[in-house]
This record gives structure tokens, sequence and C-alpha cells, in this order.
């Protein structure tokens, strides 16, 4: 029956009693983990258990700590961060903050749950984006959005002193400006992975919560929850988690990287532990896009060859959500995740490097892991896209990505009213680079239909305007970056792993004189590009990689109102919370949804009864 709770824990019987091993790319039976798989002695115990040291984990962690709860953080990095540490920093919370109070900007908590339940929105290319979120996940987010934020502030956490504005966000609503942005100044001290913004938020928090008693056991990989059986007696709880070692070790490098941050770290060396959480796990792992499996659940056609936005820092591989469903917890709010809008859709940024989506500094720690920083394009009149057979499918000079609905973009706005679709500005067109791509067409082929990569084709003097150095560091000529003579030798030349087969050279040729001939006409009869200025003619010739990538995870596990984990018969399971990307339910971007569901789940796993 009912999904949110009040206080009482609602346990009820699993219809699952089988013993099932769970986790991520590696579930070996031997992690012991599962349903009634209790270990005879744990190696760890803390009241609250947080899998994941990123936005949710870090705000789950301290909450709970304040709450009186003892807490351990395991995190399969060698540092803390996840996707957050390298995040832009622009962080949507509202609802009355006390930034949208100084400014005087009037919102509160209920126009925060009108705005993100608020059906007859739709983004600029026609997706409804708020039409499928979950209405309690989302009343509970709207009223703990403000308070979330002086929770941040709180703890170190420092925001521009500006007004809130609607600038890098998307999906905040109409009705009141939400997006704080975090202050950042490149090297102000923050020990960072690529000197970005996102830094500011996660080492005040991780500085918080080591200081209020949170232990880090970095450097291990959860791999399965353990819940004990339902029986007559017994409510099937959680009641801890199996994880196994994972130190990362650079290339060069001859010991891992990492536990270096002493003061709260765990340190153990052994193949794999278990842990025993007295009153409740908090998944915090992220989400799921980094599983190629896994998202094409939702999405057949993301295929292996795109990439993930915050790898090769973190992977959002689905282990969160692969533990908690082999112990019984339900998915949720599939719809969110194939919607083709905000920052799931997948964008190009830097070329010829595969971590594509944003420039990595070369004194990035992980820098032996990139490889390259890539080319940054100034005018997209220098080159042209192909796919992987060597034809072109879009105007280049397009956007990638729908940003939308933010403060005053549908104006006038009437909240809930159909009528609010007139006085959309739509755009579809603009929007379809990620289709194009990646769409199963004609040049996919068997077994899985891949489109393959995308490859950006120039010449000498595009990378002379362009003042592209076209060497390592710079480009990924493992694989990511191609150059010859003549554009057949240069088709030959492509050799990647996600390049399914050779590309023809006559075809490039062909693609690339008509392209020539476009330009001397001044007229793209094929995709309408603009202004059309540059012949691609002068030797050598480039291929550079350009593949588009998948960004957020917008459905998870299906959680309640307290950010409690559900069962597929609609029941909580005792002791199990998730927040962040790795929670369903909810189609938001980013740092305001992680931190605040991360700061609910903290809240209510510390008043869990101790089991033990
Ligand atoms: C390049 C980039 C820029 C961004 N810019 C913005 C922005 O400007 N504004 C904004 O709002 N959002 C931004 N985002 C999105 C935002 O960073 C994420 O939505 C947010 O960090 C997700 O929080 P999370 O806690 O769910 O996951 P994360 O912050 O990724 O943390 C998950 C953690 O769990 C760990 N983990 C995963 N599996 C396991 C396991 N099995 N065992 C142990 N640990 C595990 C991971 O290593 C990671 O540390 C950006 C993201 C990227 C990649």
């Amino acid at each position: 029956m009912e999904q949110n709770d009040t206080n009482d824990d609602r346990s009820r019987k699993s219809s699952m009693t089988t013993t099932i091993t769970a986790g991520g790319d590696a579930a070996p039976a031997s992690t012991g983990a599962g349903i009634g798989k209790i270990p005879a002695t744990w190696d760890l115990a803390a009241d609250v258990v947080v899998v994941g040291a990123g936005a949710a984990g870090l705000a789950a962690a301290i909450k709970a700590v304040d709450a009186g709860a003892s807490v351990i953080v395991v995190e399969t990095n060698y540092d803390v961060g996840g996707h957050a540490i390298i995040s832009g920093g622009n962080t949507p919370l509202g609802g009355g903050t006390s930034a949208q109070k100084k400014y005087g900007i009037e919102d509160s908590p209920d126009l925060v749950f009108s705005d993100l339940t608020d059906w007859s929105i739709v983004q600029p290319n026609g997706w409804p984006d708020y039409r499928y979120n979950d209405r309690a996940v989302m009343r509970a987010f709207a009223d703990h959005c403000a308070l979330t934020y002086e929770f941040l502030l709180e703890n170190g956490v420092t925001f521009k002193d500006i007004p809130p504005d609607n600038q890098g966000g998307h999906n905040l609503g109409n009705s009141a400006p939400r997006e704080n942005h975090l202050t950042w100044t490149k090297g102000a001290g923050l020990e960072s992975p690529n000197a970005r913004a996102g830094t500011s938020l996660v080492r005040p928090l991780e500085a918080n919560a080591r200081a209020k008693g949170v232990r880090f056991l970095l450097n291990y990989k959860m791999t399965g929850l353990i819940r004990e059986p339902s029986a007559e007696q017994k409510a099937g709880r959680v009641i801890g988690v199996a994880a196994r070692h994972t130190a990362r070790i650079m290339p060069g490098r001859t010991t891992p990287l990492g536990s270096f941050r002493s003061g709260g770290n765990i340190e153990a060396t052994q193949p794999s532990v278990t842990i025993r959480a007295r009153k409740a796990v908090i998944l915090a792992t992220g989400g799921s896009t980094g599983n190629v499996n896994f998202r094409r659940m939702f999405d057949p056609r993301l295929t292996d060859a795109l990439q993930v936005a915050g790898e090769p820092y973190s992977f959002q591989d689905a282990s969160g959500e692969l533990a908690a469903t082999a112990v019984g917890a339900s998915l949720w709010g599939f719809a969110n995740q194939t919607l083709e809008n905000g920052d799931n859709i997948r964008t190009k940024r830097a070329l010829a490097t595969r971590y594509n989506y944003m420039t990595w500094e070369l004194e990035s720690p992980i820098f032996p892991l990139v490889r390259a920083t890539g080319l940054n394009v100034q005018d997209w009149q220098d080159l042209i896209l192909v796919n992987q057979v060597g034809k072109r499918f879009y105007d280049e000079t397009k956007g990638d990505y729908p940003h939308g609905n933010v403060y005053n973009e549908i104006h006038p706005y009437t909240p809930h009213d159909y009528r609010n679709n007139e006085n959309i500005k739509f755009n579809p067109t603009k929007y379809n680079f990620f289709n194009a791509a990646v769409a199963m067409n004609e040049y996919s082929e068997p077994p899985d239909y891949s489109a393959g990569p995308v490859w950006a084709i120039f010449d000498a003097d595009a990378a002379e305007r362009e003042k592209w150095k076209l060497t390592r560091p710079y480009v990924d000529t493992d694989g990511y970056f191609f150059s010859a003579k003549t554009l057949p030798e240069l088709a030959a030349a492509i050799k990647n792993p996600y390049q399914a087969r050779p590309m023809v050279g006559a075809v490039l040729q062909a693609t690339v004189d008509r392209y020539n001939s476009f330009v001397e006409s001044g007229v793209d009869l094929d995709f309408g590009k603009p202004g059309l200025k540059h012949r691609i003619q002068t030797p050598p010739f480039y291929a550079a990689w350009a593949t588009p990538l998948v960004h957020d995870t917008r459905a998870g596990l299906r959680i309640n109102n307290k950010c409690r984990v559900m069962d597929m018969n609609g029941q909580v399971i005792p002791g199990l919370y998730c927040a962040g990307e790795s929670a369903g339910g909810f189609n938001q971007h980013g740092l305001g949804r992680c931190t605040t569901q991360g700061y609910i789940a903290g809240k209510n796993a510390a008043t869990e009864r101790s089991e033990g």
C-alpha cells in the first residue's frame, strides 16, 4: 500500500528470500553479500554506512554525524568528491534561501514544488521535463531545499555574493531564480583533480565531516548489500555492506594514489571487508550512466562508443542500483532517463581526447589516465563532423543540447496551465546533434547497431586558424587523433576500439569534395550549415574524436519522501537509503538535488533504531 512514511518502519515480509549476490562490475559470490549472507564477524562497524563520497554522500555523512550517529563513508576512489568535485559549481537551491531573501527574491517550498511538478511545461525541444517527477520525492526536496543551502553555509561552503540567477541551470522552475554559484579561485589551496568550482563544495564538506568524526574508507568499492532474511520475527533489514579493495595505480607509479589525507581515514589493506551498519546504509553511488548494459535498458542507442562526463575521475557504474535491486529494491521514474533534456543529453566539447566533456589540466593527478587535454573549437566552420563511415550528418554550428526551464524563460507563465506551451520558444532542430550522431540508421550494423564514433575532419589551414597544437599531450594519438597526407590515407589510419569497421577512403573523400562544393556555392544542400567559410583542402588532414557522451543519471532506485529505498511491492526496505543520482523519480541536473537528498537521507538514517 503506502510508500511515504511518517516514523514507523513499516517493514514487511519480502517475497525474496533466496540468497542473491550483488553489486556492480564485480560481484563475486565470495563477497558474501546478499539476503541472508550474514558474516560471523564484521571487519568494521558504524551506526550509518554511507557508500560514495560525492555531493550526496558527504552531505549525508555530515547530517548523520550531526544527529549523533557514528559514520563510515566507503569510497571506491583514491580521494573523495566524485563528479561533484569536478563539477562547474552552479548549485540550484531555492525555496527561500538566505541568499534569495537578501536580494529580495520571493520563493517558497510550495513554489519549488509547484514548479517542479508542473506538467504543462516542456523544454525548447518539446520534451516534458517535470511531468514524470515523483510528487513525494519532489515535496521532500522542496521542503528541504532552503534548509540544505543553509546547511552548506554552516559547513563552510561559500557562494558568490550575487543574486541567485538562472545561469548554468536547467529544470529549476520558472517562478524564481535559484541558481547559486560556488566561489572558486584557482590556486586558493584547495586540492582538486582538475581545478574546478565543485572543489569548493567538496573540500569544505570533507573538512567538516572529518572534523566531526566521520571516518573514510577510501579505495574500497562496495560490492554488495547484506540483508537479513525476512521471516516472522525479522524485518529483512539491510545491516551492512561488503566491499573490496580497489587501489587505483596510475601508469608510471608504483604505489596507489591516495589515502593521502589522514585524520579520519580508516587504514585497511585486506582484499575485502564487511562493514556493519547498526542503523542504516545510505547509497550515494552517483548513478548508472557509466554502465553500458544498465543504461541501454533506458535507451538502447547508448552503446559503448559513448563516453561519460566525469570519467576517468569517478565512474557511475550502477553498483549502488545493482546491489540494491539484488536485495529486492525497485527502480523508479524510467521516463526521466529517456527524455532528451538538459544534461541527460550529451555534448561535444574538447576534440581529440576520449574524455572530451571538459579540458583536463596537465597538472591533474589523473592526467596519466586522461592522456590529452583535447582541442577547444573557436569556430565550427573550421571542421566537419562525420560518422564512422565518413559521412556528414548535421550542421556542425548547431548547439548540442537544450538548456531550459529556468527562471523567466517562459513568459508569461501561468502555473499548471496547458497554454504555457504557447509561450515556449520551441527549437527542436537545434538540439539534435545527439540524435543525429547515435540514431539507429543506415550506418549502424550488427551486433548492436551502434552508430559508432563521430570524427571531426579538418585540414592544416584550420589547425592554423584555431592555433591548435597537434601533438601530445594536447591530442591523444593513441586511438583518438589521426593525421595523413591524403583523405583516403586518413580514413585508413583511423583505428579505435569503438570504430566497428574501417572508414572507406573514397567515402570520406566524397564527403569532403561535396562539402567543398557547398563552400564554393555558399549553400549546404545537405544540412543547411549557414555562412560556409573554408574548404578542407590543405594537407595534412586530421581526424579527431568528437563522439557525444552521456552526462546525468535521472532514473534510479525508488525512494520515498525520507529517501528510504522501496521494494518491488512498494514497501520500505528497512535500513536502506539512497540519495543523489542513484535515486529515481527526480528530473533535475546536479548538485542541488544531490546535496538535498543527502541531507534528507542522513537526517533520517541517524534516527533509525540501533540494531546490534
Ligand atoms: C564535469 C561535470 C560538471 C558538472 N557541473 C555541474 C554544475 O555546474 N552544477 C550542478 O548542479 N551539477 C553539475 N554536475 C553534476 C553533479 O556533479 C552531479 O549531479 C553530482 O555530483 C552527483 O552527486 P552524487 O553524490 O549522486 O554522485 P557523485 O558526486 O559522483 O559521487 C558518487 C561517489 O560514489 C562513489 N562510488 C560509486 N560507486 C561506489 C561503490 N560501489 N563503492 C564505493 N564508492 C562508490 C564514486 O566514486 C563517487 O565518489 C557536473 C557533473 C560533471 C561530471
